[in-house]
């Protein structure tokens, strides 16, 4: 039996992995559970799992958490608050594995303790990863911790890697990476109209249900470009080897291009539960409770190259990666940043990479060597970039 902190348990992610876990209770048992929001489905999911420890960022909300929890009789569980209390039960011995699954660099503290902590890391926080990069990935070696992809094709990825291949090793044999992205809900929208676009209609994705954050950079493919340095990190490999493929299906979810030209590509439904599963059984498999693929209905399989005119993200993602250092977690802080603004309705949608090409090109890139300069750089980008946004608006 192993026990999982879910951090960020009330989002998209959180909720798909506790569905996973419930369906394996002799597997699993749910130590931690963390939320900034919706705490009903909190305590919804306090009834269903009996956590020993929930953690909370506010302290009003933990305080009006632990009322609730005690007149619905829940007396097991007990309710931490503040940041330190995320990186703390990211931490407890009776954790083998941490969910991060906490939208934005808010995460990054606390998934940078579960490596330090030596545990089995299911990332799906991608953007801890691109912010500190380098620095991570040494951790995770350092205290002994796993890495496991959660986002989709990270995990394809992995799935179609060698044998017994570990996060951050080289693998020699593998020439390319083929990152497939759906293109999400503007591919074939007309460039004219990108201008008057409205959140809602950002975030509603054509294959995937996901938090509103990554569903808008999927409309922008800042979410292609994340993953881009994402699995630069991940795999060991520059960011010339990464080939995105736009794949309007979202049923390949990427694929492995190896010397001898065999090309590796996992299949399945667009269903987040898929690799939470895979990560969760590994190295064996279990049910994850998708529903299997049907070929006949899926019937065609379309691929075209990415247009970096169309989605100036994807560029500025390619030079973020090639520049190094805090390069990565300024555009990352930017782009956290135009994004809130545009979800506020305080920008257009193509203010968006105008506000990160800005923030990117008024700092100069740091060698980021330690956690304090990678917050250093986020904190000065959010600053410029929000002084961006006061002259637009
Ligand atoms: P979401 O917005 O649905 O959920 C985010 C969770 O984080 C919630 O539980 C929320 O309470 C918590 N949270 C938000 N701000 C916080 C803060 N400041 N401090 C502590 N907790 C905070 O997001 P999601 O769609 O589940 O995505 C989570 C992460 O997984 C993101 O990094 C995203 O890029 C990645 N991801 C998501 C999907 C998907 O299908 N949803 C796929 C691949 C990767
Ligand atoms: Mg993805």
């Amino acid at each position: 039996m192993k026990g999982i902190c879910i951090l960020g348990s009330t989002g998209s992610i959180g909720v798909s992995t506790l569905d996973v876990v419930a369906r394996h209770p002799d597997r699993y048992k749910v130590v931690a559970l963390t939320a900034n929001n919706n705490l009903d489905r909190l305590l919804e999911q306090c009834r269903v799992h009996k956590p020993s420890y929930v953690a909370l960022l506010d302290e009003a909300k933990a305080e009006d958490f632990r009322a609730r929890l005690a007149t619905e009789g829940l007396m097991g569980t007990k309710v931490l608050c503040g940041t330190r209390a995320l990186e703390e039960v990211a931490s407890l011995t009776e954790v083998d594995s941490v969910m991060a699954a906490i939208v934005g660099a808010a995460g990054l503290l606390p998934t940078l303790a579960a490596a330090k902590a030596g545990k089995s890391i299911l990332l799906a926080n991608k953007e801890a990863l691109v912010m500190s990069g380098p620095l991570f990935m040494r951790a995770v070696v350092q205290y002994g911790a796993e890495l496991l992809p959660i986002d989709s094709e990270h995990n394809a990825i992995f799935q179609c890697m060698p044998a017994n291949y570990h996060a951050g090793r080289r693998a020699s044999e593998v020439r390319r990476i083929l990152l497939t992205a759906s293109g999400g809900p503007f591919l074939n929208k007309a460039l004219s109209e990108l201008h008057d676009v409205s959140p809602d209609q950002a975030v509603a994705h054509p294959n995937w249900v996901m938090g509103r954050k990554i569903s808008v950079d999927s409309a922008t493919m800042m979410n292609k470009g994340l993953e881009v340095i994402e699995a630069c990190l991940l795999f060991n490999m520059p960011p010339e080897q990464i080939q995105v493929v736009v794949h309007p299906q979202s049923v390949i979810h990427s694929l492995v291009d190896y010397v001898d030209g065999t090309v590796l590509a996992q299949m399945g439904n667009p269903d987040m539960r898929i690799p939470i599963a895979h990560a969760l059984a590994w190295p064996e498999r279990f049910e994850s409770g998708a529903e299997p693929l049907d070929l006949f209905s899926v019937r065609q399989l379309n691929f075209e190259a990415p247009d970096f005119g169309r989605f100036p993200n994807l560029r500025l993602a390619y030079e973020a990666v090639r520049s190094g250092g805090t390069m990565p977690a300024i555009l990352n802080a930017a782009n956290e940043v135009a994004v809130a603004s545009f979800l506020e309705a305080r920008i257009r949608f193509t203010a968006i990479p105008e506000i990160i090409d800005h923030t990117m090109q008024s700092l100069s890139v740091q060698r980021a060597e330690s956690i304090e300069e990678v917050l250093e750089a986020d904190h000065q980008a959010r600053v410029i970039a929000h002084d961006y946004i006061a002259t637009l608006t």
